[in-house]
């Protein structure tokens, strides 16, 4: 009987609802498994011990949640990053964008829905959003915003079954019917500027879509209802960046890219979701 941790950091706890998903499957790991920590499931307040198995929701962005992820990892033999939050950061490293003093600025200072001149002081806030692999080792990742149920069980039932959770090679393409017919000779743009055609590669038509720079798995529900991939599931495997990797895909297929692509002005598509394990983010880190 494994103890099972599923806690949530600087998430939005849709990851752990997305875990609640499980339905059945759910149940049958409950009972035959101890949860021993999960505020979302049952009461307890400190970390225990002897954690088999943690999955952890949200990236870090405080001095608690750092002390918190290094508690965690000393208690577990296996640790999990749930989600885009918790693996490369998710939507929130794209506060890292800004200097973090002058986010807080922007945000308790000078916008229209706050309280002027109100800045909060009582979170030990760190200058950046990180994914937990910045501060702990991590075993294994399940990617997306937030994830599939089914990633989800397929890795609890291989680890507490003993086996290694499968690797996925694909890419978000790989999996959607949209036909590809190799022309790409428009501007980019993105998916309210137009209406696409319904069956023909988004991309092909011009449209940002993060397919084949990002994980697959997923099955392709954004381009197969008309929306855009935004590459929540993170770089595919064989890449090292996912802003990179999309830039390559597209340099030689967009007129406009040919003409003056400014990476800054897309870099909230380009890195969405893993602008915090990005190597621009590291460069300007170094500076
Ligand atoms: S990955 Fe998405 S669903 Fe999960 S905590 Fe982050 S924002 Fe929420
Ligand atoms: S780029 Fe987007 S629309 Fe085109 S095949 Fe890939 S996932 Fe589908
Ligand atoms: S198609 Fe893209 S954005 Fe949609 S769930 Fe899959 S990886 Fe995420």
């Amino acid at each position: 009987m494994a103890r099972i941790l599923l806690i949530g950091l600087a998430g939005d706890s849709g990851c752990q609802v997305a875990s609640l998903g499980l339905h059945e499957a759910l149940v049958e790991i409950l009972a035959a498994n101890e949860p021993v920590y999960a505020p979302t499931l049952i009461d307890a307040k400190e970390i225990p011990a002897d954690i088999d198995v943690a999955l952890v929701e949200g990236g870090i962005r405080n001095t608690h949640e750092e002390e918190v992820i290094k508690e965690i990892r000393e208690k577990s033999k296996v640790v999990i990053a749930l989600g885009a939050c918790a693996a490369f950061g998710g939507i929130p490293g794209l506060a890292n964008l800004r200097d973090g003093g002058q986010l807080m600025e922007l945000i308790y200072s000078n916008h229209r829905g706050t309280d002027r001149g109100t800045i909060p002081t009582h979170l030990e806030s760190l200058p950046e959003q990180h994914p937990i692999k910045h501060f702990v080792k991590v075993d294994y990742t399940i990617p997306g915003c937030p994830p599939e149920v089914t990633d989800i069980a397929g890795t609890l039932t291989s680890l507490l079954g003993g086996k290694e959770p499968p690797v996925n090679m694909t890419q978000v393409c790989d999996d959607c019917p949209r036909k590809r017919l190799g022309e790409y000779d428009v501007n980019l743009k993105r998916i309210h500027e137009d209406i696409p055609d319904p069956d023909r590669c988004l991309l092909e038509q011009g449209y940002f879509c993060m397919g084949p720079a990002t994980m697959g798995g997923c099955g392709a529900p954004c381009p197969q209802s008309g929306n855009t991939c935004e590459g929540c599931r993170g770089k595919c495997l064989e890449v090292d960046d996912q802003g990179l990797a999309m830039i390559d895909a597209m340099t030689g297929l967009l007129t406009q890219l040919r003409e003056g692509f400014d990476p800054n002005t897309y870099s909230g598509m380009l890195y969405r979701f893993t602008y915090a394990e990005s190597m621009i983010s590291e460069l300007a880190r170094r500076k």
